[in-house]
C-alpha cells in the first residue's frame, strides 16, 4: 500500500476535504462545481476520488481503511457513487413544473433491479476512476462488486422488464417515477438440497442497505376495511363514503435511476409498511403490551415478503392488502405531494400517465375514482371522465389462470367502498354494452367485470380495460391473441384501444455491463453511440464476413466462458468442460416453458449412447446449463427441478459419454446470474408452446450477446426470427394456429410416445427409476404428466426439436458460419433495446417527450 494511501487511512472527518455537495436543493443556485460539471465529466480525479473515498470509510463506517471490512468498502464505494449521483438527482427530481412534458407513473409490484453498484460506476463514468482510486487503497472493485446482494423484488421477466424501463426513460430524459413495494424479503433464495430445492429467505437488507433513502416525514397513512355508510350532503345529495376499520402506514424508500451518462436521476419510490401510532395506542393504552407488538407485527406483514408466484396469481387477502397499500400510497402521493397545491385534478392527465404493469396495480382505477368523488367531491361523470384519461393498461400473460379474479367477499371486506365503485363502474359499463349491441345479453354476461361463476369476483384485466386509454400486449403475437382470445368482446368494442408494445431490454446493462469484451469490440468498430441507440448494432452486418472481425468476436465469446467456468467453479463447485457448446436454458420453471422439453433432449442423447445407438464420438461435446426457480406451491415444477439434478448427477458421471454431454444446473437463477451467463452462451432455449409466452425478454438478451437461438414460434422469437433471419435462428415446433387446431382435434401424448422409439426410450429410462434408484417411482408424477395431462405438449414438438438441433449441430461444426450467425444475431437485435419499447409506449400510449 502506497504511503500517501496509508495516511489518507487515518483521515478524520475534519480532514477532509469541505466538497460537501449534499447541502444545496433544486432551488438554490448550484455553485458546487460537480453540479456544473459538463454531462458524463467525472468530478473528481483518482486522488479526490480517493479522499472522498476514504471520507465516507472513516464517517459513515466509522472504520479506518486498515480494519475495514470488505463491505465496510463497499457501502463506502456506494456511498461515494451515491454522492455524486445526489447533486443530480436534487436538480432534476423536483416537483413537476406547469411547462414540464408529463410524468410516467410505472406502477408496478415487481422491480427485478439487479446489483446497483455496476449500473451506478456506468452511469456515472466512474469505473475507470474507482478502479484506480481503490487499487492505490489495495481494493479490488471486483471484490467489491460482489459484496453487493442484489435488489430481488421481483419475480421474473414481468419485475426484470419494469426495471429496464425505468433504466431507458432517465436515459432518454424522460420523467418518470417508479411505484412499488420494498419487500423485506425479496424473491427466495433457491438451494438445492439433495437436488431438489430448498427456499431460503432472502435478507438482501441484512449488510445495510446503501442505494435507498428513507423518508419517514412523508409516510402516507392507508386505510383498510371497515363499512361504507350513506349519507347526504351540504346539496341534499345523497352519497356513500368509507368509514374504515384499519390502516397502516406506507413510509417511502427512494431510490435513484441513473441515466447513462446524461445527469438524469429519475425515483423509484417502493413502500414499507409500518403500524401507526394510532394504531397501537389504542391497544398500548388498554394495558395490552403484547397485543401492542402483535399489531405492530401485523401492519408491518404488508410489505414482508414477496410472493414467489409467477404466471399463476395468489388469491391471498395479503397479496391483496400489498396491492391496495402501494397503489393507495403511491396515487396519494403524486396528487398531494408532487402536484402544487390547488392544481386542478381536471387536467391530471395532462401531468401524469400512470402504467398498470399487468393487473397488481388495477385497484389503482376505483382508488382514484374515491379520491375524485369522496374526498375532492367531483360528481361521477367528471371524475370517470379524469380517471378514464389517466391509466394505461399492459397485459402479460395469455394463460387463462393468470388472471388476477378477486372474490367480491374478500374486495368487500378489505376495501369496501371500492367494491361499490366497481359496481357502479360495471353498472355504466354494461349499460354501455346494452346499447351498443342491444339484444345481446351474453355479450354484456360475457363482458361483465363481476364473474359469478366459480365464485363471484372483480376481473381485474376487465376493470383495467374499461378503464384505460390503451391496452397493449408485450409482443406482437401477444397482442394479437390478446384482441382475438383473451379480450374479444372488449376488442369489438374499443377496436382504438388496443395496441401492441414489444418488449425489450436494456443494453447498458445486458450488453456494456455484463459483457464488457463484446462492448469493447463493437466500440472500437462503429463507436460507442450503439449503447444508447441501440439499432446502430446495424452497423455491424458487414464484419460478419471479416475474418479478422470474426476472431475478435469468438475471442470475447471466450473470455465470457473462462469467466463463467471461473464462476460456476466457486459459486457452486461445477466444472464447466472446454470447447463445449454452451446450451443454455435459464427462465422460471413453469410447464409451458417447458423445460422438460429440454430435459427429454438430454435424456434421449444419453440413452442412446448407453444403449450402444450410437457412439459417444458421435455427440457434438455439449454442456447444457439450466437456471430456475420453481415458485415454493408448484408440486411439478418442484418435481422438474429434481429430475433435472438427478440427470445431471448420472450424465455428469457417466464416463461413456467419454466428457461429451455434461448437465449444470447452479442455483439460484437471478440477474447477477444473467449477467454473467448469457454473455457466455451459444444456444439460447426459447422453447415455449406457441401461443403461451407473452413476449419473453431473456431470448433478447440472448440475441444481443450473440447466442443463436433454438425456438418455436412464440412471444417476441417470432420478430427476432424475422429480424436475424431464418438461416441464423432455428425454429421448431407447432405454431400458434397448429397448437388450436390439435387442442381442438384432441392432443393424445401417448401416441407420440409410442410412434419415437428414442422419446420412448428415454421416457422408460426415466419411468425405470435409473436415476432414481431409492425410489423407482420418485418421477411418475413428471411423466404423468407429460404422458397424459400436459396442456403445453411436449411430446407433440418433440420430433421438431431434435431435428432442430441436429441442424444446431450441423452448424456449430462451421465455427465460421457459426460466428457469422452469431455476429448477424447481435447486429439484427438493437431493436430489442428498451428504449425502443419506451419510445413506443410515449408515441402510442402516454404522449409524453423527453425533459431538455
Ligand atoms: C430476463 C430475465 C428473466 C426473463 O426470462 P424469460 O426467458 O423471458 O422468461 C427472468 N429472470 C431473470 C433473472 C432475468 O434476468
Amino acid at each position: 500500500m502506497p504511503d500517501s494511501v496509508q495516511n489518507a487511512s487515518a483521515l478524520t472527518a475534519d480532514e477532509s476535504p469541505t466538497t460537501d455537495h449534499r447541502v444545496f436543493g433544486p432551488s438554490q443556485t448550484p455553485t458546487h462545481p460537480l453540479a456544473t460539471a459538463p454531462v458524463g465529466t467525472p468530478p473528481f480525479s483518482v486522488d479526490g476520488f480517493v479522499r472522498e473515498f476514504l471520507h465516507e470509510l472513516n464517517t459513515n463506517q466509522g472504520v479506518a481503511l486498515s480494519r475495514s471490512s470488505i463491505n465496510d468498502q463497499y457501502l463506502a464505494l456506494a456511498s461515494t457513487v451515491r454522492n455524486y449521483l445526489m447533486a443530480r438527482w436534487l436538480e432534476t427530481g423536483g416537483k413537476p413544473q406547469e411547462n414540464q412534458p408529463k410524468v410516467v407513473g410505472y406502477l408496478s409490484a415487481e422491480y427485478l433491479l439487479g446489483r446497483q453498484l455496476g449500473n451506478a460506476l456506468l452511469a456515472t463514468d466512474l469505473a475507470d476512476i474507482a478502479e484506480k482510486g481503490l487499487a492505490l487503497c489495495g481494493i479490488d472493485l471486483a471484490t467489491l462488486r460482489n459484496q453487493e446482494v442484489e435488489p430481488g423484488l421481483g419475480n421474473g421477466g414481468l419485475g426484470r422488464l419494469a426495471a429496464c424501463f425505468i433504466d431507458s426513460l432517465a436515459t432518454m430524459n424522460v420523467l418518470c417515477i417508479g411505484y412499488g413495494i420494498r419487500y423485506e424479503y425479496g424473491i427466495f433464495r433457491q438451494t438445492f438440497v439433495d437436488g431438489r430445492q430448498v427456499e431460503q429467505p432472502d435478507t438482501w437488507l441484512q449488510l445495510g442497505s446503501p442505494w435507498e433513502f428513507p423518508h419517514p416525514e412523508a409516510s402516507v397513512k392507508v386505510n383498510f376495511g371497515g363499512h361504507t355508510e350513506t349519507f347526504t350532503d351540504a346539496d341534499g345529495v345523497e352519497k356513500s363514503r368509507w368509514v374504515p376499520g384499519w390502516n397502516v402506514l406506507a413510509m417511502p424508500y427512494n431510490y435513484m435511476v441513473p441515466g447513462y451518462l446524461n445527469g438524469r436521476v429519475n425515483t423509484l419510490r417502493l413502500w414499507s409498511a409500518q403500524a401507526t401510532n394510532a394504531f397501537d395506542l389504542q391497544i398500548f393504552n388498554s394495558g395490552d403490551y403484547a397485543q401492542a407488538v402483535r399489531a405492530q407485527t401485523f401492519a408491518e406483514n404488508i410489505s414482508k415478503v414477496l410472493y414467489p408466484e409467477d404466471s399463476t396469481p395468489q388469491g391471498k387477502e395479503l397479496r391483496l392488502q400489498q396491492q391496495y397499500f402501494f397503489v393507495a400510497a403511491s396515487l396519494h402521493d403524486f396528487i398531494n405531494k408532487e402536484l402544487e397545491e390547488g392544481f386542478d385534478l381536471h387536467r391530471l392527465s395532462e401531468r401524469i400517465a400512470f402504467q398498470l404493469n399487468d393487473t397488481h396495480p388495477v385497484i389503482a382505477v376505483p382508488e382514484l375514482m374515491r379520491i375524485l368523488v369522496d374526498e375532492k367531491g367531483y360528481d361521477w361523470d367528471e371524475a370517470w371522465d379524469i380517471t378514464s384519461r389517466c391509466f394505461g393498461y399492459t397485459c402479460h400473460t395469455l394463460l387463462p389462470e393468470a388472471l388476477e379474479v378477486w372474490p367480491t367477499e374478500l374486495l368487500g371486506r378489505l376495501l369496501p367502498r371500492h367494491l361499490e365503485i366497481i359496481y357502479r363502474i360495471n353498472e355504466e359499463f354494461l349499460a354501455q354494452v346494452r346499447k351498443q349491441f342491444p339484444d345481446d345479453e351474453l355479450r354484456a354476461r360475457r363482458m361483465s367485470i363481476i364473474a359469478e361463476l366459480p365464485e363471484r369476483g372483480v376481473r381485474m384485466a376487465y376493470l383495467a380495460t374499461v378503464a384505460a386509454t390503451k391496452v397493449n400486449g408485450v409482443a406482437e403475437l401477444h397482442s394479437q391473441l390478446l384482441r382475438d382470445k383473451v379480450l374479444p368482446d372488449f376488442s369489438e368494442m374499443y377496436p382504438d384501444k388496443f395496441t401492441n408494445v414489444t418488449n425489450g431490454v436494456t443494453p447498458r446493462r445486458f450488453v456494456r455491463l455484463a459483457n464488457p469484451k463484446l462492448s469493447t469490440l463493437i466500440t472500437d468498430t462503429i463507436g460507442s453511440g450503439w449503447v444508447t441507440q441501440l439499432e446502430r448494432l446495424k452497423e455491424l452486418e458487414p464484419y460478419a464476413d471479416d475474418a479478422d472481425f470474426r476472431a475478435a468476436f469468438r475471442e470475447a465469446k471466450q473470455w465470457n466462458k473462462t469467466r463463467l467456468t471461473t464462476l460456476l467453479k466457486a459459486r457452486d463447485g461445477i466444472e464447466l468442460p472446454e470447447g463445449h457448446l454452451l446450451d443454455v436454458m435459464v427462465k422460471r420453471l413453469h410447464e409451458y416453458k417447458r423445460q422438460s422439453l429440454k430435459l427429454l433432449h438430454i435424456v434421449s442423447l444419453y440413452e442412446q449412447v448407453i444403449s450402444g445407438k450410437i457412439a459417444a464420438s458421435d455427440v457434438t461435446p455439449r454442456t447444457v446449463v439450466f437456471g430456475a426457480k420453481a415458485a415454493p406451491g408448484y408440486k411439478l415444477a418442484k418435481e422438474t427441478i429434481h429430475l433435472i439434478n438427478k440427470v445431471a448427477e448420472k450424465v455428469n458421471a457417466d464416463e461413456r459419454l467419454e466428457g461429451r454431454l455434461k448437465v449444470a444446473f447452479p442455483a439460484n437463477y437471478n440477474v447477477t446470474l444473467a449477467e454473467k451467463l448469457i454473455p457466455a452462451a451459444d444456444l439460447s432455449e426459447q422453447i415455449s408452446l406457441a401461443g403461451m409466452e407473452a413476449s419473453g425478454t431473456g431470448n433478447m438478451k440472448f440475441a444481443l450477446n450473440g447466442a443463436l437461438t433454438i425456438g418455436t414460434d412464440d412471444g417476441a422469437n417470432v420478430e427476432i426470427r424475422k429480424l436475424v433471419g431464418d438461416k441464423h435462428f432455428f425454429l421448431f415446433g407447432m405454431n400458434e394456429p397448429q397448437v388450436a387446431e390439435l387442442g381442438a382435434q384432441g392432443y393424445i401424448p401417448g401416441d407420440y410416445y409410442e410412434k419415437n422409439p428414442n422419446l420412448k426410450a428415454a421416457i422408460d429410462l426415466i419411468l425405470s427409476g435409473y436415476f432414481s434408484p431409492s425410489d423407482q417411482h420418485m418421477f411418475d408424477q413428471v411423466i404423468y404428466s407429460l404422458l397424459n395431462t400436459d396442456r403445453f405438449m411436449a411430446l407433440a414438438d418433440f420430433d421438431s426439436y431434435i431435428a432442430a438441433q441436429a441442424k444446431v449441430e450441423q452448424h456449430y461444426a462451421d465455427q465460421d458460419a457459426w460466428t457469422r450467425s452469431a455476429i448477424l444475431n447481435v447486429a439484427r437485435s438493437g431493436y430489442f433495446s428498451s428504449d425502443r419499447s419506451m419510445r413506443d409506449y410515449i408515441q402510442r400510449i402516454w404522449h409524453t417527450s423527453p425533459v431538455l
